[in-house]
Parts: structure tokens; sequence; C-alpha cells
């Protein structure tokens, strides 16, 4: 099966047992498949739009309700759907950051942090992590006093990784907010690795922002995302357009020029409405991804020279995992190199973990099954045994 100019069908999901960590929580719904089909016109959502010609008051297909509740079941008062969360830090960025304003993130941030930032003029200032590869409220005031005498002014935000995408560690955000809030610094949640993986709630973070990534986490086609917000917050990075044209006197009304007026105009938006109600069922079923991430790192575990980098026990289905002691020690001899692992990886079934790497790589478990968890602890094990590791504890 080919699908013309060159393109082969992928089929990646259908035959494997996909642990690629970005790819995990972003797997399309039936009914997003469904969507897709549907909606793959241009501006196929615009078919109903009608004054005040915004997208998210149009109600056939109803964006308007999926944007109130989208903005409740975050526990914040106002959202937008976006492409993708890389556009939300921007929107935010660009609201609150003045060119040469020191701007706080930590040093396990996302590099779309960084480029929002920059592009708005801004100074990054990492906050460390601890040894545990922890971010912490106490780290996060001693980086607000260091930058406050270094620029002479508070950060202007902040962006705090809720689950970073180097371990997948979960970090305080609720009490990093509070440190933030004592600065009077406006604090974004990044949760492009938890917003439709676990519960979510943005005030009792006490964040002013709540991003989230539809393609990495909501089951949602790419690129698509959301950017929730406090009512105080949304009256900035929400708000509407001033300009005039000098010839024609032209207004447009409630355009929201961070939004660029409308974001999401089809395949990605309806894709992420359809798969709504099915990311909202599975948030309240965290535990059950915990379980069998514990089943496979347990198996790792076991895996004589294997250790886990991440926390732990986990909090999180992504996991960094440091082969060198095991793995990567096959591979110094091995024919194949670091090639035999994810080789072996892939006869058996399993896709998702970087060609070659046998020291230090990482998997993500979300959304697999019981069955499946235990097939895959199994697999490690065998591959381990096939190359004479030991195993056992
Ligand atoms: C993947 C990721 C992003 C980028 O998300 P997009 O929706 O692709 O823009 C940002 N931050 C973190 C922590 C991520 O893991």
């Amino acid at each position: 099966m080919r699908c013309g100019a060159g393109i082969d069908a992928r089929m990646v999901d259908e035959l494997a047992i996909n642990i690629d960590p970005i790819q995990a929580g972003g797997r399309l719904t039936a009914d997003a498949m469904k969507a897709v089909i549907a909606y793959g016109d241009g501006y196929s959502v615009c078919d109903n739009c009608r004054k005040p010609n915004r997208l998210d008051y149009i109600t056939k297909p109803p964006i308007a309700q999926f944007h109130k509740d989208l903005a409740s079941w975050l526990n914040m008062d106002t959202a937008r759907v976006i492409p993708g969360a890389r556009r939300g830090f921007q929107a935010v960025a660009h609201t609150y950051v003045k060119p040469g304003n020191p701007v706080l993130l930590t040093s396990l941030s996302h590099y779309t942090e960084f480029l929002a930032i920059e592009e708005a003029g801004g100074v990054a200032c990492e906050i460390p992590a601890d040894g545990h590869l922890i971010v912490t409220a106490d780290a996060t005031a001693a980086k607000i006093e260091e930058v406050k005498k270094d620029f002479g002014r508070a950060p202007a935000l902040a962006f705090i990784d809720h689950v970073d995408y180097q371990y997948g560690n979960v970090h305080d955000v609720q009490a990093i907010a509070k440190v933030a809030h004592q600065y009077d610094i406006p604090v974004l949640c990044n949760g492009a690795y938890t917003v439709g993986i676990m519960p979510v709630d943005g005030k009792n973070l006490g964040a002013d922002f709540v991003v989230g990534s539809g393609h990495k986490s909501m089951a949602a086609p790419a690129p698509s995302g959301v950017l929730a917000a406090t009512a105080e917050q949304a009256k900035d990075v929400f708000r509407t357009t001033a300009i005039t044209g000098d010839v024609t006197g032209r207004k447009f009304g409630i355009k929201e020029p961070e939004m660029m007026g409308c974001t999401l105009m089809g395949v990605t938006l309806v894709g992420m409405m359809a798969s709504f109600p099915h990311v909202k069922e599975r948030v309240k079923h965290f535990d059950r991804e915990l379980a069998n991430t514990r089943i496979v790192v347990d198996a790792l575990l076991s895996i004589q020279g294997t250790n886990v980098l991440s926390e732990y026990p986990r909090k999180h289905t992504l996991t960094r995992i440091d082969t060198t002691a095991s793995f990567d020690t096959v591979a110094q001899s091995h024919k194949k190199r670091g090639f035999f692992f994810s080789g072996a990886l892939s006869e058996k079934g399993v896709f998702g973990i970087i060609p070659g790497a046998t020291r230090v790589w990482k998997f993500n478990t979300y959304g697999i099954s019981k069955v499946q968890a235990q097939y895959l602890a199994q697999v490690f094990a065998d591959i381990a045994r096939e190359n004479g590791l030991k195993t056992g504890s």
C-alpha cells in the first residue's frame, strides 16, 4: 500500500508496541481518526462560522462548548486551542516579556521554552534542578534573588515544567508557584507531558497559565494544543486587536493578535475534540498506567548493571534508563555494535527506542495494556539473557 508521491503507508502502532517517549500519548483514538477523514479539507470548521467570526464562537461542530469544557477541565477560566504547546509559550512570552527582561525556566526545560524567550528578547534564567533531578521551591527562591541582584528586577515570567521531558520527573509546581507569586511573577505550567495524561488542576497548582500539547498527550493530530489562563491573565494574553487600516479604516473586531485571529481550522481541532471524551476518562486511570510502567521498570532493574536515572518509584510513564553497565557491555563486542539492541527489540515487535542507543535512553509505556507491559518486561529480560547478561534479583 502506498499513499502516492513516494509516501509509504506508516505501519508502526499497527505492527508493534510503540514506546517512543514523544509518541505514546498522542496516538489517535478511533474517533479522532474518523474526525480526521471528515474534516481533512482546509478551513472545514468554518462551514458554520457566523458573526462575531472567531473560532471559539463556532457552535457547529460544538467548538465553543469545547473551549468552555477545556477550561473547566483544567480548572482555569479561559482556554484557547493552539498549534502546539510551543505556540502557547510564544503567546505568553510575547505578552509579558520585554527585551532584556529576565525569564525563569528550569535546567530541565524544553528547548521550545528557550526559543519563546529568545523571540521575545528575554534572557533565559534557569532554576537548577537538585541532586535528585527535581526543581524545588527553595531553588526557585534562590534563583529569583540571584536574578534580582543581577538584573535589578524580578523575572517577568516563569516557565515551570510539570513533568520534564528528560527524566519524566514530577516537579512541585504548586510550591514553586507560591514562591514566584511572592514576587508577582506569573507562572506558566508546562503540561506537555501531563495535560491529557494525568489529572491537572490549574488553580490548585497556582498556575496563571496551563499549556498542553494535543499531539504529545491528548490523542490529537499535530500541531495542536491548549493554552488556558486565569481570568486576570486572559485579559492580557487574549486581548483583542486594536489596529486600524490607514486607507480603509478597517478594524478587526474581536480577533486576538496573540492567536493570529483563528488557530486550528480542521483536522487538528476536530481530532482533538473527538478524542476529548476519551482523554477526560483516561486521566482518571493514570494509576493503571503507572502499574504498567512499574512492571517494565522492575524487569529492567532486574538486569544486572541497569539503573533508572529518573526518580524512583516512578510517578510518570516516561522513564530514563542507564544500561551502560548492561546492554552497552554487549554492544562493545557485538558484530552489530549498539544496533544489536534496537534490532532485537524490533524483531520482537517493540518500536520507539533510538536505534543504536545502549547507554542512556528513554521509553514511555503510556497507553499499553497490562499484557503488553508483561510482554515488554519479558522482551527486555530475554534480550539480556540471550546476550549473556545476568538477570534476577
Ligand atoms: C514536547 C514538549 C514540548 C513541545 O510541545 P509541542 O506541542 O510539540 O509544541 C514542550 N515542552 C515539553 C516539556 C515537551 O516535552
